[in-house]
């Protein structure tokens, strides 16, 4: 992304930022509530409209159709979601569908893909979260931790250029955060391009491989782990660290 700024009426929300998320990598974005996490994050799959700047998947502009041009249409819009998987604090599953139609829905839906390949492939995607077993179960007869596995295997199973999640185990009971975490980590070693946004620092610190600090809007400090969390140099950063000892 490049001079990404967002505002809400007056309000600005992003200013300026400019990043590199390397591919085959995990970014993890930090910072307090209302810094613009979640705003940078649903400005990446166009769920939110930024005003100025641009930013690119592979030498894809999204959501406008040239720098400072007219936003794309629906169905322009669609076909490049399609690329981006996004995976929620509050898991977003259909509460009529079982785990398996859950993950298959897209797969017909927006690939096409025949209902009994689809299901094949949901299979395979919840067998790979470990829920195996579950195939059959409606979200109301999931944990926490399942659930959210679930919305994980729906999203990879589209095979997304890109993973974004926002808070995913923020919802958790402490005792599920761990087997989400475990499926992310697992995902991230099979070399799946992340933007993770976390309060997890413990996530952040071991599974990161870049670490990206924002406040009020504005990106402070990016670096590796080490660079983050052993070194932070900037006052603002080491103060908002301070916070989790
Ligand atoms: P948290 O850690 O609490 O989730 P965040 O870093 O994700 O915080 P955002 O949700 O991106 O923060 O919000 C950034 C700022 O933008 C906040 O000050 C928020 O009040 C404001 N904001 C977010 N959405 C809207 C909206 N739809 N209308 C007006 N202001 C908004
Ligand atoms: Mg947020």
């Amino acid at each position: 992304m490049e001079n990404v700024c967002k505002f809400y009426g007056e309000f600005q929300a992003l200013k300026d930022i400019s990043l590199v998320i390397p591919p085959g990598k995990v970014t993890c974005l930090i910072g307090p509530s209302g810094s613009g996490k979640s705003t940078l994050l649903r400005c990446i799959n166009f769920l939110e409209e930024y005003d100025r700047g641009g930013i690119w998947i592979d030498d894809r502009l999204i959501g406008y159709e040239s720098v400072g041009g007219r936003r794309m249409g629906g169905r322009a819009l669609r076909e490049m979601r399609r690329d981006i998987g996004m995976v929620f604090q509050q898991f977003n599953l259909w509460p009529h569908m079982t785990a398996l139609q859950n993950v298959a829905e897209g797969l017909e839906r927006v690939k096409g893909i025949p209902r009994a390949r689809a299901h094949e492939i949901a299979a395979e995607a919840l067998a790979k979260v470990g829920l195996g077993d579950k195939t059959g179960n409606h979200p109301s007869r999931l944990s926490g931790g399942q659930q959210q596995r679930v919305a994980i295997a729906r999203a990879v199973a589209m095979q997304p250029r890109i993973m974004l999640f926002d808070e995913p185990t923020s919802a958790l009971d402490p005792e599920l955060v761990g087997e989400v975490l475990g499926v992310m980590k697992q995902l991230a070693a099979e070399g799946m391009t992340m933007v993770v946004v976390t309060h997890e620092m413990g996530f952040a610190a071991h599974v990161a491989d870049r670490v990206v600090f924002m406040e009020r809007g504005e990106l402070v400090a990016q670096g590796s782990p080490a660079e983050i969390f052993q070194n932070p140099g900037d006052r603002r950063l080491a103060a908002f660290l301070q916070g989790y000892l």
